[in-house]
């Protein structure tokens, strides 16, 4: 820290030409710039291979930055805290030059030998730079060293022990901030204060309250030009076993006694232990599948996933998971939570629903049907905020009810300013605030439950594919996985903010 008692540091970005450096992170290192959250004493040294000089990088920069917001103000004092050091990370000799560049930087800028090492790059490279962080002394610091690090970590339980074993070697649990960028959202981090501020809904947050619980988190997008990689993934690996689990996690766990990342991170770790694990032919009863086939949006015909780039023509991978998750403790025994994510589906959008059960005896009638349910909506993105459904009298008329929606959108108060996730969490990083990052327990244990399922599915081919149009709402399967309990999917786009 320094005397205003923001932190000073050296951030190091390996993968610094790559795309998550200039759409996320150095926009979000402006926008902490500009806030003032950075102060002079901060340098960004950009690594990766191909040759650039520092000005070259620095226009980069500062590219990147006006492409993502619009605006430039004091970018030239931003960008000459930028340095560019090209560098195969593969190469061992390259780290002595690495470290010469950070101690002279170190010095320049007054840092007080505190690192940020951002692996912005390949997950197959993170074991070897930790390692050689280490062995080149690039970690020998009289400051903090903390590394971050990049979804996916690794691809199953196995390979992601592996992949914590070798940076664990350089760097200590406490040291290591994996990113889940959900975390970083501005409604994911309300999950906890809607739940925990408001005397109203925790008395109500049980299996004698809530009947289901339902988070979506669709996309428009195919995979575009990340077919290799998706290829490997799919959504199971891609989506649930990281974000969609994280969410669930936070929705579900017990209240932590104190707010801070060891206590909150215990009360999720027991979330994802009472996690029903189904084995073998059950799996059919808890999990749909789905891949998308050729569809027409706004009269585009967009091709099915067999056909997009580096995917192989009889994929068996799915981009579509749809799960009824039960959580086997005091609190949820009996409440299914749905999830659903999947790409090229109807609309972009994220968001949790709380289903209450009804009412034991309906005294009002909605004309033309049953009373609704009340629901708490909680809008994740593209618009954030929460909408309350409740019942209340028609006006003028005797015994009717109709349903009345209670919104706070996010975007109507202070959405210009609604910090990108990238932001808050370098913000965090910087602060040493783990809280919004996933711990080894957290990653280990969601890894061994999707493990179960992705074990099974990628022994049995699924016949169905594709099984849902692009531009659809996705397989119907998933629709029949709430019908069989008396639920439906509620349609989310008519949850939206704007609509109520
Ligand atoms: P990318 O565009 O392919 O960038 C990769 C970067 O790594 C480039 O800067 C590349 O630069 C550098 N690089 C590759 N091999 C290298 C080597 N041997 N030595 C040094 N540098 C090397 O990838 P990305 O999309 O930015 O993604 C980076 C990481 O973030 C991945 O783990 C990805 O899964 C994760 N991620 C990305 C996003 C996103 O929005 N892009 C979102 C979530 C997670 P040179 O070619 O110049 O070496």
């Amino acid at each position: 820290m320094n005397k205003s008692g923001n932190p000073t540091s050296l951030i190091m970005i390996f993968g610094a030409t790559g795309d998550l450096a200039k759409r996320k992170l150095f926009p979000s290192l402006y926008r902490l710039f500009e806030k003032g959250s950075l102060t002079d004493q901060f340098a960004v040294v950009g690594v990766a291979r191909r040759p650039l000089t520092n000005e070259e990088f620095q226009t980069s920069v500062k590219d990147s930055v006006l492409t993502a917001l619009g605006k430039d103000a004091n970018i030239d004092e931003f960008v000459s805290h930028f340095y560019y050091h090209s560098h195969d990370v593969t190469d061992s000799s390259s780290y002595v030059t690495l470290k010469t560049m950070a101690a002279g930087l170190d010095e320049k800028y007054n840092i007080g030998g505190n690192r940020i090492f951002y692996l912005a790059m390949a997950p197959e490279f993170f074991g070897t730079i930790a390692l050689h962080l280490k062995s080149d002394g690039l970690t020998d610091v009289k400051g903090f060293k903390r590394l971050v690090i990049e979804k996916p970590f690794g691809h199953d339980l196995e390979s992601a022990k592996e992949l914590n074993e070798q940076i664990r070697t350089a760097f200590s649990e406490e040291e290591v901030y994996r990113i889940d960028h959900y975390l970083g959202k501005e409604m994911v981090r309300n999950i906890e204060v809607i739940r925990f501020a408001n005397a109203i809904f925790e008395p109500l947050w049980n299996n004698r309250y809530i009947s289901n619980i339902q988070i979506t988190s669709s996309e428009t997008l195919g995979v575009e030009e990340r077919g290799r990689y998706y290829e490997t993934s799919g959504a199971l690996r891609d989506m649930v076993q990281n974000h969609m689990m994280q969410m669930v996690a936070l929705l579900a766990m017990e209240p932590p006694i104190r707010l801070t990342d060891e206590e909150i991170r215990s009360e999720k770790v027991k979330v994802l232990r009472a996690l029903r694990m189904p084995e073998g032919e059950q799996i059919k009863d808890y999990f749909v599948r789905g891949q998308y086939g050729k569809g027409t949006v706004n009269g585009e015909e967009l091709p099915g996933y067999r056909e997009e780039q580096m995917v192989n023509p009889e994929s068996n991978t799915e981009t579509y998971v749809a799960a009824k998750l039960m959580i086997d403790n005091f609190r949820w025994a009996g409440v299914p939570i749905y999830i659903r994510t999947g790409k090229r589906l109807t609309t972009k959008s994220t968001k949790i629903v709380i289903q209450f059960k009804d009412i034991p005896m309906n005294l009002y009638y909605q004309t033309d049907k049953e009373l609704n349910p009340n629901l708490l909506v909680i809008h994740i993105q593209p618009d954030e905020g929460i909408t309350l459904h409740l019942n209340a009298k028609k006006a003028g008329q005797h015994l009717d009810a109709t349903e009345v929606k209670l919104s706070y959108a996010n975007s109507g108060i202070n959405g210009m300013n609604t910090p990108e996730a990238y932001e808050k969490l370098l913000d965090d990083c910087m602060h040493g605030d783990a809280t919004n990052f996933t711990h080894w327990d957290e990653v280990a244990l969601s890894w061994s439950f999707v493990d179960n399922i992705s074990e099974v599915w990628e022994n049995t081919k699924e016949e169905s594919y594709p099984n849902y149009e692009a531009g659809s709402k996705g397989p119907k399967a998933a629709d029949e996985l709430l019908e069989k309990d008396g639920f439906f999917w509620w349609p989310i786009m008519e949850l939206d903010v704007d609509k109520c």
